[in-house]
């Protein structure tokens, strides 16, 4: 549900908000399954060491239907609706500003709900200073830019690691997760990609089909739009929640024509639950480690129970069960956790909260090359403010500020977190491996 604030300042307020100079969020296009991947022509752009990886990145482009342009020039009345500034080939500072300035001098001709995606590499040890200052240098223009976009429009990066082919499965579905408008509330990231096989036939409709899901926390919120949307992807979908939301479970289970397992994810047996839900089904492919809790309270007011809770549901139960899983072997498993943007930034009463979701983070990173060894990979999403009954608890004008502070100037949607999660569990996504990716509208100062 878009904020009143949103639909006020695109309704009939709309004149007054832009007079006053208050913040103005754009509608933002949400993903619907057929409608077009980007909202215009597609503006290809390089510098010359770049060139050969920017014909493979617009022959991708060409591939997926689009109208790609390798040229500046618009018809009249025309808008390009994404540019994608590649800088893989890029070895010096001064190889960028030509390919840079060009992508500016488009900007004001980017449409509403705009893309702006660049295509680098992440710096390596052992690079040469002048290069690694060329590498490094792309996450500070496209972090700047995104604060500078207007109009819902965005700008991320994929930033090819360890030697990855810019037209290898994961770095052109990061590409093509960045360019559509299921990353509508992802803005000013960079997503570091690993080597991946070439793309093949993707089925980028269906990317979970013949998948099994375990989502938990499902029973409402987020955890209830991640099931919805694995399953409009094509997953079968386990959802796990408490014994108290059993109702809404089997809503939700319901809804999706999946399976409800109450549990509590603190059960010292959860894992072989989730084993035993999943098998009839066809067994474990994709855990999503949604379920989550808060208790607030400034440090000198914690008391043990507030503190222990939370670390237990947000951090120790993932351990235990990720400990579990790994015990048992399971083959090519997907796991995305939840963290969120206080375990980055730190939120004032929530030091228990803001502990467990930056272990959330740590244990994703450590978990990954030890999941990596049997064909899977760990992620994390954090989110920004999303709208749900979790963030409905925080006072009205604290959550109204919580709602201006991204450069996108509104929350998200619980299905924001819900694509990112889906594109992160997909096969095409298997070199994004260890990363949190935040979910937050660029929620964070400097961030
Ligand atoms: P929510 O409170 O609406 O839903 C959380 C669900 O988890 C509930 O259905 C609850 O019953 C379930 N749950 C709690 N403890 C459980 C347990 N021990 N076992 C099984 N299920 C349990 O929360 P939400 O806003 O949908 O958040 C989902 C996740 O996203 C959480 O991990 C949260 O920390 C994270 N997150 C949310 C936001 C936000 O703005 N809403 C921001 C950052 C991170």
């Amino acid at each position: 549900m878009t904020d009143s604030y949103t639909r006020f300042a695109n309704g009939g307020l709309k004149p007054l908000v832009k007079k006053l100079g208050l913040p103005q969020p754009a509608i933002l296009r949400r993903y619907r399954p057929g409608s077009p991947l980007t909202v215009g022509p597609v503006l290809v752009v390089s510098d010359d060491a770049s060139a050969p990886d920017a014909d493979a990145v617009a022959e991708v482009l060409t591939g997926w239907d689009l109208d790609v342009r390798r040229a500046a020039d618009l018809a009249e009345g025309e808008k390009f609706g994404a540019v994608v500034l590649v800088l893989s080939g890029a070895e010096h500072p001064e190889d960028v500003s030509g390919a840079v300035l060009t992508v500016g001098g488009t900007l004001r001709r980017l449409a509403g709900n705009g893309r702006v995606v660049t295509v680098s590499r992440a710096p390596e040890p052992g690079d040469a200073p002048v290069l690694a200052a060329a590498r490094a240098g792309v996450e500070g223009l496209v972090r700047s830019l995104g604060k500078e976009l207007r109009g819902g429009s965005t700008a991320n990066g994929v930033q090819l690691t360890g030697g990855a082919a810019v037209d290898s499965v994961s770095a052109v579905a990061t590409l093509r997760f960045f360019l559509s408008a299921k990353s509508a509330y992802v803005d000013g990231q960079i997503l570091p990609v690993g080597p991946s096989g070439t793309a093949g036939d993707v089925d980028w409709d269906q990317p979970l089909a013949g998948k099994v899901a375990v989502v938990t926390g499902a029973a409402r919120g987020i955890g209830a739009a991640i099931a919805r949307t694995m399953a409009r992807d094509g997953a079968r979908v386990v959802v796990v929640d408490v014994p108290p939301a059993g109702e809404a479970l089997s809503a939700v289970a319901n809804s999706v024509n999946g399976v409800a397992l109450q549990l509590d994810v603190t059960a010292a047996d959860a894992a072989d639950k989730i084993l035993a839900a999943a098998r009839p089904l066809g067994g474990l492919d994709i855990l999503v480690h949604n379920a989550g809790i808060t208790r607030d309270k400034l440090l000198a007011n914690m008391k043990a129970d507030r503190w222990d809770s939370v670390i237990a549901v947000n951090l120790a139960s993932q351990l235990r069960i990720n400990a579990r899983l790994l015990e048992e072997g399971v083959e090519s498993l997907r796991i995305v956790s939840l963290a969120s943007t206080s375990g980055i930034a730190g939120n004032k009463g929530q030091t228990n909260y803001g502990y467990s979701k930056a272990g959330v983070i740590g244990h994703t990173a450590a978990t990954a090359p030890l999941v990596a060894a049997a064909g899977g990979t760990a992620n994390a999403v954090a989110p920004g403010f999303i709208e749900t009954e979790m963030t409905a608890r925080i006072p009205f004008a604290t959550r109204s500020v919580a709602r201006m502070m991204p450069s996108l100037a509104q929350g998200g949607e619980p299905v924001d977190i819900a694509e990112a999660i889906c594109f992160l569990a997909s096969d095409p996504a298997v070199g994004v491996n260890g990363q949190t990716l935040r979910v937050c509208g660029q929620h964070l100062v400097g961030k």
